[in-house]
């Protein structure tokens, strides 16, 4: 049987609902309105994983008894990634760690974390990606490429579309400002409103943006025309309805400095109406943040003891990981490439778990490899946007593997 289906594209945290496939007897035939990042995802793993244990072959059950085995006899374990999972899989990994006394942590933990916690506190103002696509006159991708990151972010949303409000579109009512170390297709676009600063510069060049919207003359230890940050405050100052889209660029570069964005975002908005959108990668980063928030009053980095939450750096995946954690279950995420060689190569010293759709370079250390669907292709949930909006995704077709949620409930059955 063929048919035409809209589906929500888990390809990234921007979670386009538009996207149209043609499904055949179970099979994905035509993707139309993704881009090459979704159409990737769609088509799925290079290599899927199996269930494994030690190297060797084994039946799904026989790699789920032997994942509860190894986290129910560590005193520490470590339960990471979540990004990449639905809501209701992330909420299932929130009992199982609270049923161990284990340590939670998510991608976030290095990633857009520290901006999201900002946002659900309401320290940091946000907005929906819908009101920036009716409203917005004056964006700033700082230390953001969604061009590369977010393929379609600037084409639905941000820059080009015609909005409520912005009718004669980016050529008359938008300006896209990019701030960045180097010039991406981002900032290509945004043609002489690119602004290069020196790696590491994003805080000094953001108190050189406060003193110009005050009416002081900047002083910025690194070569750059003060005219041009006078000429910027001068647009931010006269927007509308302002956007910031904070890349990991930003993040990386303010984490010592973070409070500075929550007096930059006020100083915005002595002038005008200013909101900050976290450009979170993985699908459901935010979701993680959300529902472990719900459940804990923390974002990332918990360790349950007696069922009550604890939060603080020493949880953070890299401190567990570099002396704390007997035990890791990684779900749907690969830390042997995403973090620092220094740190990640521990995790050949301690038992690992895996549950991922697909093989990835953390496979190679892992003890045990659990199998499971992908989240968004073969099977549905809930997911939350970059913007926080909740949506419903709806699996296209049908997989031969359990859900990560189902089977992160056989192990806590397991363990329980
Ligand atoms: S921009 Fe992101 S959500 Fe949209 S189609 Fe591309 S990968 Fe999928």
């Amino acid at each position: 049987m063929t048919e035409m289906v809209t589906w929500t594209c888990t390809g990234c945290a921007l979670l386009c609902e538009d996207i149209q496939v043609r499904v055949d007897n179970n099979r994905i035939e035509q993707v139309e309105h993704a881009c090459l990042k979704g159409k990737a995802r769609i088509f799925g793993c290079k290599h899927v994983a199996v269930p494994a244990v030690n190297g060797a072959g084994v039946s799904i059950d026989d790699a789920i008894n032997e994942a509860a085995r190894i986290l129910k006899g560590a005193k520490n374990p470590l339960l990471y990634g979540w990004s990449n999972s639905t809501s209701e899989a992330q909420m299932a990994g929130i009992e199982l760690a609270r049923t161990l006394g284990g340590v939670l942590d998510s991608t976030s933990s290095f990633c857009q974390g520290i901006t999201i916690n900002e946002i659900i506190k309401g320290t940091i103002p946000s907005c929906t990606l819908e009101e920036v696509r009716e409203q917005a006159d004056v964006m700033i991708f700082w230390g953001a490429n969604p061009m590369s990151s977010h393929p379609r972010h600037l084409s639905r949303y941000s820059y080009f579309p015609r909005g409520e409000l912005r009718q004669r579109g980016y050529e008359e009512d938008r300006t896209a400002i990019s701030i960045d170390v180097w010039q991406s297709r981002t900032a290509k676009i945004c043609k002489d409103k690119f602004y290069r600063i020196p790696p590491g510069g994003d805080a000094e060049f953001m108190r050189g943006l406060m003193d110009g919207l005050s009416g002081r003359v900047p002083k910025l230890s690194f070569d750059f025309d003060v005219k041009r940050i006078l000429e910027l405050a001068a647009v931010l100052k006269k927007a509308e309805f302002g956007v910031i889209f904070a890349g990991l660029g930003l993040v990386y570069s303010m984490k010592e400095d973070f409070g500075l964005l929550s007096e930059f975002m006020d100083t915005l908005n002595r002038f005008s109406n200013y909101s900050l959108i976290p450009m979170a990668g993985h699908f459901n980063m935010r979701g993680f943040n959300q529902n472990l928030y719900d459940e804990t009053g923390y974002i990332y980095r918990v360790k349950f003891v007696d069922g009550k939450a604890a939060s603080g750096v020493e949880f953070s995946v890299v401190e567990q990981i570099k002396h704390g954690a007997d035990a890791v279950l990684v779900v749907g995420s690969d830390p042997l490439a995403s973090l620092p060689a220094s740190i990640s190569r521990r995790l050949k010293d301690i038992p690992v778990i895996l549950i991922d759709p697909c093989m990835n370079l953390t496979s190679q250390v892992a003890d045990v490899t659990i199998p499971c669907s992908t989240s968004g292709i073969e099977v549905g949930g809930t997911a939350v946007r970059m913007d926080g909006k909740s949506m419903e995704i709806s699996p296209l077709v049908q997989g031969v593997n359990m859900s990560d949620e189902m089977v992160i409930k056989r192990i806590i059955e397991e363990v329980g």
